[in-house]
């Protein structure tokens, strides 16, 4: 698997997730997996292998050089690409919302450097890659390495974890990142004149997936599709959705390290405390404990609905009820959130911040979870949500309609401040009955989206393309 991530050691979002749960997942299914992400700055190298000391990489006639480390200690062989001039700086992509000026150097060295982690350390047979950092693997194989035998017969499967970011570079990107001008065509890695990475993808991969079968089904549209939809629609017979699992593991109420207390369906005691110690850390007062307390852990960007947050915040608070925010995102919603603390105190509370153990207690204090997503590939938080008895109240799009229903939490169709706030509103009214506010978690928290139906489906696809 090709990723820019991979959780824990480089995590932004749920592409992370899946990248550090899905290997382990597979191997029930008995296929092997190793996973190669760039060595950013913020990865430690101590224990880790040095695998390959120098590796050339051309790209046209610029050189540069990785090493190969192998990280210490995880489940599945994890390569890490070191090339300090490229990847070792403060963010993953950019810096204060600002992309990085070469990220199509960055990520055109990284692709070849995966296909030099397959030719060097790991005989690979199907290159799974994923979003448009590693769109260039599969063009790269059907374009310069198309004669390559190392390579001969191996597949690719490349998933989109979310259409909206693509990687597009001016035209001048192509010979900067090595790349053969023939693959600059509409079905290629062209885009009305410039650049695509995840076309690379697109156009060229053996298989494609997204995350959840509605989300698959949304990209061929005009309306989610960001202009790629007649490309998808012309792949659509080898493109599928495969919903992503959750890693119970981390994610679990009975046995959550960060929480304050322990609880499941059977004896749901312990999320009173974490209700309480929520409220006690984000300085909300203690008559919170009989109003619901709304959650929100996301991105703050207008695909997460953070615009419609925003519109709603003054109306959803005016039901008498509590909102606790984390997030990071756009300077424009961050502003706003803190400004909604500032005209809301005691009512709305808000980290600015990446908190993966304050997340966790999110999860585990608050009565419902808001999602309202412009649109959400599959989403993850809104199954954590169910998982902590925590309700969830979403925007019927992507992953987001696919795992939540009636009876587990509450969905609204249109995107507009209105909707978000009538169901905001059948949700209050629903607490209100305590006891069937309580068999509602309860149906959430026995739902069961583990990685295992999901490495299945990812499992079976895979022996479909090695037996073509
Ligand atoms: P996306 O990948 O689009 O950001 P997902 O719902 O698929 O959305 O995954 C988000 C993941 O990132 C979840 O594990 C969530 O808990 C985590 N997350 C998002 N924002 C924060 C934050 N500010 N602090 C801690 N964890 C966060």
């Amino acid at each position: 698997m090709v990723s820019s991530e991979a959780a824990p050691l480089a995590k932004t979002g749920g592409l992370a997730d899946v990248l550090g749960a899905l290997p382990i997942a597979l191997r029930e299914t008995g296929d092997e997996v190793g996973v190669v992400i760039p060595r950013y700055g913020s990865i430690d190298l101590k224990g880790a292998r040095r695998m390959y000391d120098q590796i050339p990489i051309y790209l046209g006639p610029a050189r540069h050089v990785v090493a190969i480390y192998q990280a210490a200690s995880t489940a599945f062989p994890l390569y890490l690409v070191d090339c300090p001039p490229l990847y070792d700086r403060k963010g993953f992509y950019g810096e204060s919302g600002v992309d990085y000026p070469d990220n199509h150097i960055r990520f055109a060295v990284f692709a070849r450097a995966a296909l030099a982690v397959a030719r060097l350390l790991y005989r690979t047979e199907i290159f799974h890659c994923h979003d448009w950092q590693a769109g260039l693997v599969p063009a790269l194989l059907r374009s310069s390495f198309s004669t390559d035998p190392t390579f001969l017969g191996a597949k690719t499967v490349f998933t989109i974890h979310n259409l909206g970011y693509q990687g597009l570079f001016p035209r001048s990107a192509l010979a900067e990142a090595g790349l053969e001008p023939a693959v600059f065509r509409p079905d290629g890695l062209e885009f009305f004149g410039r650049v695509s990475y995840i076309k690379g993808g697109i156009s060229f991969a053996d298989a494609l997936t997204t995350v959840s079968p509605t989300y698959a089904r949304e990209i061929q549209t005009p309306e989610y599709g960001f202009g790629l939809d007649g490309d998808l629609r012309d792949r659509a017979s080898v493109l599928s959705g495969i919903l992503n699992g959750v890693d119970y593991a981390e994610w679990s109420p009975q046995t959550d390290p960060h929480i304050p207390a322990a609880y499941s369906a059977e004896d749901l005691g312990g999320k009173a405390t974490c209700k309480r110690r929520l409220l006690e850390e984000f300085g909300l007062p203690a008559e919170a404990m009989d109003r619901p307390l709304l959650g929100v852990v996301s991105r703050f960007t207008r695909q997460k609905g953070a615009d419609l947050l925003a519109e709603a915040a003054a109306r959803i608070v005016a039901e008498d009820v509590y909102l606790v925010a984390l997030g990071t995102g756009d300077p424009e919603f961050e502003d706003f959130f803190r400004q909604m603390q500032q005209e809301h105190p005691g009512r709305i509370a808000v980290r600015i911040g990446f908190d993966n153990p304050l997340a966790h207690r999110i999860e585990a204090g608050a009565d419902m979870f808001l999602m309202p997503s412009h649109y959400e590939p599959c989403g993850l938080n809104q199954i954590y949500s169910l998982h902590y008895g925590t309700v969830p109240v979403v925007r019927a799009t992507g992953g987001l309609d696919d795992t939540i229903e009636e009876g587990t939490g509450f969905k609204f169709a249109e995107y507009s401040a209105e909707a978000l706030l009538a169901a905001v509103r059948s949700a209050v009214q629903a607490f209100a009955d305590r006891e069937a506010w309580q068999r509602m978690m309860r149906r959430g928290m026995s739902k069961d989206f583990s990685w295992k139906t999901s490495a299945a489906a990812y499992s079976a696809l895979y022996r479909r393309l090695l037996a073509r």
